[in-house]
């Protein structure tokens, strides 16, 4: 199980970032890893809020579109009945139709995320 969240790097560190929060995944077997642009070219942030908003971004920039096959549902900005489909990284899966299946939609219907469970 990976358990995403925003972590401090340790104030005690001898590092630029020491103190700072970063968007981070944990992994009993393999450690503490910066995930998302976080794990880029990020000089740390000084909330969690923060290192959550900036996960959300990379979150908005890797959206995955797909369809489904057999069943419709109505758009979560229009109401429209459509079978597309668009999902984030380690997020939810929104229907949208095609004119709303973008990056400006999915900023407006979704917020950073304080904690993703995923395996
Ligand atoms: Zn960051
Ligand atoms: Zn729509």
């Amino acid at each position: 199980m990976n358990y995403a969240e925003p972590r401090q790097v340790d104030p005690k560190l001898d590092k630029d970032d020491a103190g700072k929060w970063r968007w981070t995944v944990s992994n009993r077997r393999i450690g503490v890893w910066a995930a998302g642009y976080c794990a880029e070219d990020c000089p740390g942030h000084e909330t969690p809020l923060e290192a959550a908003q900036h996960y959300h971004e990379y979150q908005l920039g890797n959206i995955r579109l797909s369809s489904l096959q057999d069943t419709q549902h109505p758009c979560e900005k229009c109401g429209e009945w459509t079978g597309l489909i668009a999902s984030l990284p380690h997020g939810d899966t929104y229907t949208l139709c095609e004119p709303h299946r973008t990056k400006e939609v999915l900023a407006e219907i979704t917020s950073p995320p304080s904690q993703i469970w995923y395996s």
